[in-house]
């Protein structure tokens, strides 16, 4: 239909998706998250998100990145585990000996040929629900034959310049709601529109999300949203409620944390150290 129907997610919405946590339940119950990026300078990227994960509260998570990004990761975020790929500076391939609840993939990946291939290969065989952000978006948006093998029901988080990639230039804002939804439709994914209101297409269904602020402007703030949905997936949210709910959350933790840091100083980081106070601060 050609009717739009839009929601707008605060505390109430999201409120009614939360699952407590039992008295005896263990690690086990909340699932292995998975990262999968970096490339040589941007292994911050895949810290941030596989930091996310488990602050999003699963029960664990793994990191895969390229040899450079071992150490780095072992050291910084001793609560996670990693899996490195052969080649020191990318991935060339997608290899990995545990069964993730959920996938992260993207932040901070790269574009190399031999990331793409590998990208390909890994789509074709994986079963696990997805989040594709970031360099992984754009790798898809010039590949049409990966464009055909995205699963159905993955999460894709562009920013403005990834999306424009993923569905091509839009005269106005109805025109991007348009294409994301078209875009949705098709290919029957979860489109994350970010920016100040972000807004969650999915199908005709679009969602738009009322926290946030212009603090979170700044570098790596999207690689914290990817690896909080990613988490949310490992706890058996299913896609649509992860999406909304990790928006959400990513959001007020960003509005907490401001109130420490500033619009000017707030790191991506810090949204991390304030998700425990936007769980909290639902009830
Ligand atoms: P990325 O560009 O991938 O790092 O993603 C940026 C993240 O920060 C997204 O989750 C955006 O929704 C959020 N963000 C960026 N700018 C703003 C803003 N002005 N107001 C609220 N959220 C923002
Ligand atoms: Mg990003």
């Amino acid at each position: 239909s050609s009717e739009t129907e839009y929601e707008l997610i605060s505390k109430n919405e999201v409120l009614p998706m939360y699952k407590p946590r039992e008295k005896f339940s263990h690690k086990g119950d909340f699932g292995h998250g998975l990262i999968i990026g970096g490339s040589y300078g941007k292994i911050g990227a895949v810290q941030l998100a596989t930091r996310s994960v488990l602050s999003s509260g699963a029960g664990l998570a793994t990191a895969y990145v390229p040899k450079c990004g071992y150490y780095p990761l072992q050291s910084s975020l001793p609560e996670a585990m990693v899996i490195a790929n052969a080649d020191e500076k990318k991935i060339t391939d997608i290899n990995f000996d545990i069964e993730p609840s959920a996938i992260g993939i993207g932040v901070g990946l790269g574009k190399s040929s031999e990331t793409v291939s590998a990208l390909q290969t890994f789509l074709k065989s994986n079963k696990a629900p997805l989040v594709i952000d970031a360099d992984a978006i754009n790798i898809i948006s010039e590949n049409n034959a990966l464009l055909k093998s995205i699963p159905e029901n993955s999460i894709l988080t562009p920013h403005p310049k990834e999306l424009e990639r993923l569905v091509g230039k839009w005269s106005d804002d109805f025109d991007k709601l348009k294409k994301a939804s078209d875009f949705s439709v098709k290919h029957k994914v979860i489109v994350v529109i970010k920016g100040a209101h972000t807004i969650t297409v999915f199908g005709e269904k679009k969602y738009i999300n009322v926290t946030g602020n212009p603090g979170m402007a700044t570098g790596g703030s999207g690689d914290v949203l990817t690896g909080v949905i990613t988490g949310l997936l490992c706890q058996k949210y299913n896609p649509i409620e992860a999406t909304l709910f990790g928006v959400y959350l990513h959001g007020r933790a960003g509005d907490l944390a401001i109130e420490e840091y500033g619009y000017q100083s707030l790191l991506a980081g810090h949204i991390i150290d304030y998700l425990g106070e936007a769980y909290i601060d639902l009830f």
